[in-house]
């Protein structure tokens, strides 16, 4: 039977899915620290060279250091949009992140992915999406038939956003791919990060989508000033009190 497995995740690795199926696919590899951990549990429900093609939702080391092992371990094709490629091709330690996790970005062969593709693998179908914002070239997979979402680290189940801040993110970017997500029927929500759910996956994208934009960063600037100006009669007691002690001060010596 068809099955999403949920694998990876340990330490800063990303989730790695494995989708047991006529022909299995890996969306993501995590970072390369727990590659033989993660070898033996893929192994547990499929032969490795069972795997054609891994998919890869981002160029983000957590979820691609260990794309060229797994490559080679299973020959196996590996997928990444356009955007993305370059970076996973040529081993770019920076724009990957990989030098934050203190590794080097191992250069993989890829084959570029496109808004609007399909991906089957039998039971399921998917069809990839370009969601821009965490990185330039993100992509989720979207089974309309299942209502199955994988959405790397556009949006995480229980209200979490992905990170714009980082090399090739956008802010109003993330917002027009969340708010395109909020727009599908999702059961199952498969993200790149913390736990999948089997159903309600719109209601987490919904929720994410209205952190994101409700509480942009001016509103969460203001939440973090309110309580200071609901205390605000106080604050400006304590700095009278304050000001007289200098005036006193300055009495006392003859300071002008
Ligand atoms: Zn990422």
């Amino acid at each position: 039977m068809a099955k999403i497995h949920v694998l990876g995740g340990m330490g800063y690795d990303s989730n790695i899915f494995l989708v047991e199926d006529d022909d299995p696919i890996l969306v993501d590899t995590g970072t390369r620290y727990h590659l033989r951990r993660n070898v033996e549990d893929i192994e547990e429900i499929v032969p490795i060279t069972d795997i054609g093609s891994i998919i890869l939702t981002h160029r983000h080391y957590d979820h691609t250091g260990g794309a060229a092992e797994l490559a080679k371990r299973s020959g196996a094709e590996v997928y990444v949009h356009r955007e993305d490629a370059n970076a996973v091709r040529i081993g770019d330690s920076v724009s990957t992140g990989a030098r934050n996790f203190d590794d080097d970005q191992e250069r993989v062969d890829v084959t570029l992915l496109d808004e609007g593709q399909e991906l089957s693998t039998g039971f399921y179908n998917f069809m990839v999406l370009h969601t821009p914002g965490h990185t330039v070239g993100g992509i989720s997979l979207y089974d309309i038939e299942h209502r199955i979402l994988l959405s790397g680290d556009t949006v995480f189940t229980n209200g979490g956003v992905g990170r714009w801040d980082l090399p090739t993110g956008n802010y109003d970017q993330l917002v027009a791919s969340i708010e395109l997500l909020s727009k599908l029927d999702v059961d199952g929500l498969y993200p790149g990060h913390m736990a999948a759910v089997a159903e309600g996956g719109s209601d987490h994208v919904k929720m994410g989508l209205r952190n994101l934009t409700e509480f942009s960063r001016e509103e969460l600037l203001m939440s973090r000033i309110q309580p200071l100006l609901e205390h605000s009669d106080e604050i400006l007691k304590l700095i009278e009190e304050r000001k007289q002690r200098v005036t006193d001060v300055k009495t006392k010596f003859e300071i002008e």
